[in-house]
């Protein structure tokens, strides 16, 4: 059931690259020696761009000292709110809607003990099974800050098939008892991608307040946060964005909600003109800048600044075309070459592209640790999540399909020779 798009050859491979629009990009990426790198949802790689940024605010704390908080090239004190309105074109936000603060947890914190207000019977938070771990203890932790019980007021969409949601089923379980909803863009281990713009159009509908969490998303699946009526998102930088390990994330705030009071007060929230008054009376800043708690994480956050030039200079809508295609590519190469025994390979994303987002979780009942294993061990970059899950991320800026190409080759080569075997079946911290 081949793709007629597409041809199992190797030379074909050749013939995509030659005429990928988005070929340029990856040349200004810093591809790790010996590798095949694709783990872009994990981790993105380092850009010239992004090293450039890094540098030139160490180098501003090296010459400014605390002057760089204002005379920066890019004001430290001004940066979360810059690096917001900066990538406000990947997500759909109006000003102010966006801003670069916190880490993913800690936003979701701050979102959800804002917009979580139990009354009366309406006390539940929807979420979903299949959602990332740290995204459910956020909620369980806010839940219980209210004196009330997790295991009651959270209420999980199930997945009939493991993989996937149906959209359906969340939108039957927005029942007047749920006072918020909160869910992902797209699913870490599938890669299915939610229908965001309905789902939010469903909950306003029954008044029910819904937040995302786009950390799967941002950087390679555009977004309209602010035409579709979202209430709060929030994502980290460090995926697809290529922010850097530690960079801090974004959060998101419909501009209707400026008037709210954060729920996680914190300085860098105050209205900004007037934060060094040093009021003990808190003021929050009329815009998604009111949900910041403390002083940016600066140098680690620089990175983001250079970060999102590539991206924006391709386009998020063309990143996303060449995302769809290389998936797609991927997908294609799977079922023509390693779909029957003794390779067993199962596509467990959705394969309509419009369900998908950037990467694709290719399952094998036995060996898939192993195999992962063997394929880290001849340079490529994959990662495992249990139990059955190679996940392949091809970063539309710097993955060709070449690669694509040799990491289905390389699949085949290690079930035909069972080098696998030679690995252990014991899994590191992190893999
Ligand atoms: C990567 C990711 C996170 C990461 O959370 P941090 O607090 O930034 O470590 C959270 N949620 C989802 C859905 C993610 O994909």
């Amino acid at each position: 059931m081949s793709d007629p798009q597409f041809s199992p050859g190797e030379s074909f491979a050749f013939e995509l690259d030659r005429t990928d629009p988005l070929r340029r990009f990856r040349d200004r990426f810093f591809i790790p020696p010996g590798t095949v790198y694709l783990d872009g949802n994990s981790l993105g790689l380092l850009s010239r761009d992004a090293e450039r940024t890094l540098f030139r605010v160490l180098e501003e704390w090296r010459t400014l000292g605390i002057r760089g908080w204002l005379e920066g090239k890019r004001p430290w004190f001004t940066f979360a709110e810059e690096m917001g309105a900066k990538a406000a074109p990947l997500v759909g936000a109006e000003s102010g809607e966006l801003v670069f603060t916190g880490t993913t947890t800690v936003n979701i914190h701050a979102l959800v003990s804002t917009f979580y207000r139990p009354e009366g019977k309406r006390t539940r938070i929807l979420a979903d099974l299949l959602n990332f771990p740290t995204d459910l203890y956020a909620l369980q932790g806010q839940v219980r800050s209210r004196g009330l019980d997790p295991e009651r007021e959270i209420v999980l969409v199930p997945s009939e098939d493991g993989r996937t949601l149906d959209e359906a089923k969340i939108v039957e379980a927005m029942t007047d008892e749920v006072a918020l909803v909160f869910l992902p863009t797209v699913l870490y281990r599938s890669g299915q991608l939610l229908d965001v713009q309905s789902l939010a159009d469903e909950a306003r509908r029954r008044g029910i307040p819904i937040g995302f969490d786009a950390s799967h998303s941002a950087g390679v699946v555009p977004h309209e946060f602010h035409r579709w009526g979202v209430d709060f998102a929030v994502f980290c930088s460090y995926k697809y964005m290529s922010g850097g390990p530690g960079c801090s994330a974004f959060l998101y705030l419909n501009e209707r909600h400026f008037g709210l009071k954060p729920g996680l007060p914190g300085w860098f929230g105050y209205v900004k003109d007037k934060q060094f008054d040093m009021r003990l009376e808190f003021e929050s800043a009329p815009s998604a800048g009111g949900w910041q708690i403390s002083s940016p994480g600066v140098l680690g956050s620089s990175p983001i600044e250079g970060a999102l030039d590539p991206i924006l200079e391709a386009g998020i809508e063309a990143i996303r075309e060449k995302s769809v295609r290389i998936t797609s590519y991927l997908i294609d190469l799977i079922d023509a070459r390693l779909a029957g025994p003794p390779y067993d390979f199962r596509i467990g994303s959705p394969r309509d592209p419009r369900r998908r987002g950037g990467h694709v979780a290719v399952e094998r009942r036995e060996e898939a640790l192993r195999i992962n294993e063997a394929l880290k061990a001849r340079g490529f970059v994959p990662d495992f999540r249990p139990p059955d899950v190679i996940r392949i991320a091809p970063a539309p800026l710097y993955t060709t399909y070449h690669e694509v190409w040799r990491a289905v080759q390389a699949l085949k080569e290690i079930v035909d020779g069972r080098e696998f075997e030679r690995f252990s079946r014991e899994r590191k911290a992190i893999s």
